[in-house]
């Protein structure tokens, strides 16, 4: 495959372009549509099409009969990279804004009711002690 030449172009989804750059002849049908040889049969014609949802999730369909878990396995992915949503990004440092919030909550709301002289219990000092850890981590 040689992507210099502009036989496809991905829309900038990252799980379509991670699949569309392990498969062989990608070639692009219409605008979200593509065929590549299937990775999971010995596919000499390309049967395999790779569609782009709405959302960013990769469709994939062998006529041959093969499954996307199959297809996704001899590329050496899993299903979950079909999923934009589900796209771990090991590079990133840190929690996300919205763990860290959601940690700075848990603190909020026990601090809250230490200040009413309410004892936390076990497990809600536990998980205060947690929720102060992981800030500091991500400082
Ligand atoms: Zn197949």
């Amino acid at each position: 495959m040689n992507i210099k030449n502009g036989a496809y172009a991905p829309t900038g989804s990252a799980c379509l372009e991670k699949v569309l750059s392990r498969l062989d002849r990608v070639k692009q049908g219409r605008a979200d549509r593509w065929i590549a040889c299937c990775p999971a049969h010995d596919d000499k014609t390309p049967s395999l099409a790779i569609t782009e949802a709405g959302d960013g999730t990769v469709l994939l369909k062998c006529w041959a009969g093969c499954t996307a878990a199959e297809i996704v396995t001899a590329i050496g992915l899993e299903l979950r990279d079909l999923f934009p949503g589900n796209d771990q990004r090991p590079q990133r440092r840190g929690p996300s804004r919205k763990a860290i919030e959601h940690e700075r909550q848990i603190i909020r709301v026990a601090q809250a009711q230490l200040a009413q002289g309410k004892a936390l219990k076990p497990s809600d000092q536990q998980r205060l002690e947690l929720a102060q850890q992981r800030l500091r981590y991500a400082q």
